[in-house]
């Protein structure tokens, strides 16, 4: 007897994946694009659709998030696996803020998208699709990227490319998977560990800013930040995390927005590796005034992050604690 085919909920939002060009340029559509490969696909899987929103992913913001999360969290039961089709642009931080509000999630969630439309025949659709599928039907629970046959861990993933067909890296950890010609080969370290019972954490707060510092920034934009009635703040800082107290004190300065009871987290500019600000005084003077250390987190993961605890209530000091922890996969732990 051959096995019960999978049972597959295929979420559009919109997306270059699905979408269809206008005399506005492209604009999303719905699964009727994806209908001809969606069928081609019920060969193997039994699937289901679901058109959640329509959107450019430079339009999916915390409201959406949340529409999503709830989609998933409420329909997951009886399912396999998900698949959810996104635009790339920011699939990066939908896929990391899903990795947080979807604690202890018990199946696969897997998010793809594409460089080209679906209906143009040299589109990385039907590849990306195909990966995503595969992901969604493994039984490794997770939110995940799959792209360019790869597939990675949600709140690892970062559009490092515009246009190239490998536009996504898994920034400091290893593919989750990969597709070779023996099929889906899964790197069963890198999948996240579940810590309890599914959990929807949808709450998430958009009193979050990314500065990103250059040299000579005024310590004067925490002030404007601060009179804005920001909560938190990420700061894309040099190399392993230092900031400039030479002219211009930006370090007094965010010694006197951690007493406001502002949570300021630090990573790098660079993609990779890790930041360390025990190396430099001018890393070290930001451990001295309070500022929390994002390690080897993308910016998109310590954005969400930072989103996510302050929209769940966490006192500044249950912030440092929760960002020296990983939740999701997010940081690797110092004995890795
Ligand atoms: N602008 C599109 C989006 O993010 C790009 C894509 O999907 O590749 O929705």
């Amino acid at each position: 007897m051959t096995d019960p085919k999978k049972k597959i909920l295929l979420i559009t939002t919109g997306g270059t994946i699905a979408s269809v060009s206008t005399k506005d340029g492209l604009v999303p559509a719905g699964s009727e694009i994806l209908a001809a490969e969606v069928e081609r696909l019920r060969d193997y899987y039994d699937i289901e659709v679901c058109d959640l929103m329509r959107l450019d992913s430079s339009n999916i913001q915390p409201e959406e998030w949340v529409k999503i999360a709830r989609c998933v969290f409420e329909r997951r039961k009886g399912l396999d696996g998900i698949v959810i089709t996104h635009g790339t642009d920011t699939m990066a931080y939908t896929s990391s803020i899903l990795s947080f509000m979807l604690k202890n999630i018990d199946l696969p969630v897997v998010l793809t998208g594409a460089q080209l439309p679906m209906r143009n025949p040299i589109s990385d659709a039907f590849d990306n699709l195909r990966t995503a599928f595969l992901m969604a039907a493994s039984g490794r629970a997770g939110v995940f990227v799959a792209f360019d046959r790869r597939v990675m861990l949600g709140c690892r993933a970062v559009k490092v490319r515009a246009e190239s067909f490998d536009a996504f890296e898994s920034v400091n950890r290893r593919y989750a998977a990969r597709v070779t010609t023996a099929g889906l080969v899964v790197d069963e370290s890198v999948l996240p560990q579940r810590q309890g019972e599914p959990m929807l954490c949808d709450r998430v707060s958009t009193e979050v800013f990314l500065v990103k510092l250059t040299p000579g920034l005024s310590p004067r934009v925490f002030d404007a930040l601060c009179a804005m009635g920001y909560r938190g703040i990420v700061v894309e800082a040099f190399g392993v995390g230092g900031m400039h107290f030479v002219h211009r004190d930006l370090a007094g300065k965010l010694r006197t927005l951690v007493e406001r009871g502002i949570s300021v987290v630090t990573c790098s500019q660079c993609l990779y590796d890790s930041s360390n600000l025990h190396l430099y005084e001018v890393g070290k003077k930001l451990l001295d005034v309070g500022v929390i250390q994002g390690y080897d987190m993308t910016t998109e993961a310590a954005v969400t992050k930072l989103m996510w605890a302050l929209g769940n209530g966490y006192t500044p000091a249950q912030i440092r604690d929760f960002f020296a922890e990983s939740a999701a996969g997010e940081i690797t732990p110092m004995n890795e």
